[in-house]
């Protein structure tokens, strides 16, 4: 469905961000831990049926002219690179605006097809990050059955970062049963792949989500605290190799 939408960048309190980006309303990967559903109040079931912001590339040209210059942080409530941008292209002129009107950027993203765009972010001020919760299979169909394999996600990602752009890994929400063998994998995958920064991310238990997330782990609730401890350890194993943060 194509909407036209009135405003490109809304202003944002996450941190290191100015203004949110958003080219989508909806988001076709499906994770069972999304809590943005909630944000908007709209039904799950809803939320898969993407609605196209046709119209963004020339409001944002308009905001670009007229609104003080901040960071712009693509896709803090869908997925900017999610499989309609191959057909429409949203995100792509409008990096193309940005990087003419000389905006820093900060793109996170779960697929691996931004680098369709490489050329373009590599003339913007930008950070690129890839969002990888685990690697494990099993996990991945229940958690997030319909995004793009985070081994391809993670070949990407490195490809910005072999251009010497900053890149990083959003590690969340971290899978609570993560046993520590697998989180040594994740870690030392991550660093392989050249990122200079990972942030740690926990479950947001949002309106909705608990319900999501139980239908598919009945008992994983119970160990919604694991994040701490996985943080602990996967600082370990981080130190003296790469930068890692936690987002709450
Ligand atoms: S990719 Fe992000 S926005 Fe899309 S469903 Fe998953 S968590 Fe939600």
């Amino acid at each position: 469905m194509e909407i036209y939408c009135k405003s490109a960048l809304s202003k944002s309190k996450l941190p290191g961000i100015d203004y949110s980006l958003n080219p989508y309303f909806g988001c076709s990967y499906s994770c069972i831990y999304c809590y943005v559903p909630s944000l908007f109040n709209v039904e799950r079931n809803e939320w898969r049926n993407v609605k196209v912001k046709k119209n963004m590339p020339d409001v944002l040209r308009k905001e670009l002219r007229k609104k003080r210059k901040g960071i712009v942080g693509i896709s803090s409530s869908t997925d900017a690179y999610q499989p309609l941008e191959k057909q429409y292209e949203i995100t792509k002129k409008c990096l193309s605006m940005l990087s003419t009107y000389k905006w820093p950027i900060d793109i996170l993203t779960k697929s691996d097809f931004f680098t369709r765009d490489l050329k373009i972010i590599k003339e913007c001020n930008a950070k690129v990050g890839v969002t990888i919760t685990t690697f494990n299979e099993e996990i991945l169909q229940l958690w997030e059955p319909y995004a793009p394999n985070p081994e391809n996600r993670l070949k990407a990602i490195q490809k910005f970062a072999d251009e010497g752009i900053f890149t990083y890994i959003f590690f969340g929400p971290v899978f609570p049963l993560m046993k520590k063998d697998e989180l040594n994998y994740c870690i030392e995958e991550f660093i392989s792949a050249g990122v200079d920064e990972i942030i740690v991310d926990c479950l947001h238990l949002k309106r909705g989500v608990i319900e999501s997330i139980s239908k598919v782990f009945p008992n994983i609730i119970k160990y919604r605290k694991a994040h701490e401890d996985i943080f602990i350890e996967a600082k370990k194993i981080a130190e003296g190799k790469i930068a890692i943060t936690k987002a709450w």
